[in-house]
């Protein structure tokens, strides 16, 4: 029944921040895929959209694209990012508040460079920034210049060692607040989902603490399916999402196609769930819609 479904993937990275496939290439994978309904949500930046968005309105079966970003945010000490679809990219409340995320992101790029070098690493900030090649500068991109040098066997353990919460690359965070980001969503028209919310090693308790604040900040939505999750953390995701009246979103998180990493992969449409294009302020339609979200 699952083939029947119309292939939706709501969180994905292209070149302008530490995905690898620049806006058109990323397009032409999601075609490749046979994704119907696409949002581009780089880190802090909306600056992939105009390209891609152009590229798919030349094609002769054009993808729904939906402009979105996924901003960085602080909750208590940690790092929460908050995905926001269906945003106007030129409201300038929304361009500022970017505009100062871009700005934190570099001071804590050459932070974490000094610290690195600290730890005996040198010129991880020069390396890092020429794989940005100008984008807006992530820890997903130190991850690949150190595991290129060799300083760890892969990215994930890159941030094991040395970029997670307590490690030696590791600065404490200085963004903004989550309420803060979810107000400028909602000016610039946008819904805003918290993103991945089993992957940030919070106990149960704060978990739902967690998703409890959203609410209260007026939080829309919760990413519900993710690409590698188990049938448990899933449900645990339903679960929430029901609890606290939010709606549903699903998304890949793609950075760069891999062994466990593709656009679209494991994105299932489970029953009985409230997704986001069910939302009375969703704008953007798919032909033919009534098959959207049905099993
Ligand atoms: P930042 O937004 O600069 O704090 O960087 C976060 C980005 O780092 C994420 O979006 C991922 O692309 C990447 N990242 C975080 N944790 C890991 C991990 N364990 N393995 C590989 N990449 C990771
Ligand atoms: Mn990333
Ligand atoms: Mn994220
Ligand atoms: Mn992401």
């Amino acid at each position: 029944m699952i083939d029947e479904m119309i292939l939706i993937d709501l969180h994905s990275h292209t070149s302008a921040s530490d995905g690898m496939l620049s806006p058109t290439e990323l397009i032409d994978r999601a075609i490749e895929k046979e994704i119907a309904v696409l949002a581009i949500t780089d880190h802090d930046t909306t600056a992939g959209l105009c390209e891609a968005q152009q590229y798919n309105q030349h094609l002769t079966k054009p993808l729904i694209l939906i402009d979105g970003v996924e901003i960085s945010t602080r909750w208590h000490s940690y790092d929460i990012h908050i995905v926001a679809l269906q945003i106007d990219a030129n409201n300038p409340v929304l361009m500022d508040f970017l505009d100062n995320q871009r700005q934190l992101r570099d001071v804590r790029a050459k932070e974490i460079g000094v610290r690195l070098a600290k730890a005996g690493i040198e010129g991880a900030f020069e390396g890092a920034s020429e794989l940005a090649n100008g984008a807006a500068l992530s820890r997903g991109h130190f991850a690949r210049f150190l595991a290129d040098s060799g300083y760890a066997t892969s990215m994930a353990n890159v941030f094991k060692r040395y970029l997670s919460r307590g490690k030696t690359g590791y600065v404490p965070n200085n963004w903004l607040d989550m309420a803060t980001a979810i107000e400028v969503i909602h000016q610039a028209g946008g819904i805003a989902v918290l993103a991945h919310p089993t992957g940030y090693k919070l106990s149960t308790k704060w978990l739902k603490r967690l998703v409890a604040e959203f609410k209260q900040a007026k939080g829309d939505a919760l990413e519900v399916v993710l690409s590698q999750q188990s049938i448990d953390d899933r449900n645990k995701l339903i679960a929430l999402s029901y609890q606290h009246e939010l709606y549903a979103s699903l998304g890949s998180d793609f950075h760069f196609p891999g062994r466990f990493s593709e656009l679209g992969r494991g994105m299932w449409q489970p029953k009985d769930v409230n997704w986001v294009w069910q939302m009375p302020n969703w704008v953007a339609t798919v032909e033919p819609n009534d098959n959207i979200g049905k099993q």
